[in-house]
């Protein structure tokens, strides 16, 4: 009877550059090897983030990015107008935390935020204790 094919192979862990000899879908050259690659397999698969995740933290900061633009370039009690905002890339959807107030509903993100007027107005704020946790 013919025997499996045998060759001698590098373990395919990470840095182990251990060699052995074993059948062609043998990958590593032990038992512990094997096992700490299923370790890592599994952590990764725990800690990788679904893709939106990454998606609303992205518009969360362009939000920023914008805002704090708009802020800092027209200063305190700037207004514009929420076309600009959009033109320029702002997502209403997305915000980090919301204050009521008397005057309506401020919307921020981070310590950035905004509160819409009449008229298609925006009023453009920065508040530090929106970002106190
Ligand atoms: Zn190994």
């Amino acid at each position: 009877m013919q025997q499996p094919k045998k060759t001698e192979r590098t373990c395919s862990y990470r840095n182990c550059e251990n060699t052995y000899e074993g059948r062609s879908d043998k990958i590593f050259c032990s038992d512990q090897c094997r096992n700490h690659a299923r370790r890592d397999q599994l952590k990764t698969e725990k800690w990788n983030a679904p893709a939106f995740y990454d998606k609303i933290s992205q518009i969360i900061k362009n939000n920023h990015k914008i805002l704090k633009h708009q802020f800092e370039e027209k200063g305190d009690n700037t207004v514009i107008t929420n076309f600009l905002l959009r033109d320029s890339g702002f997502n209403f959807e997305f915000h980090t935390r919301i204050l009521p107030t008397s005057k309506g509903i401020y919307r921020f993100c981070f310590d950035y935020g905004w509160l819409e007027l009449e008229n298609g107005k925006i009023l453009i704020v920065k508040n530090d204790r929106m970002v106190e946790i």
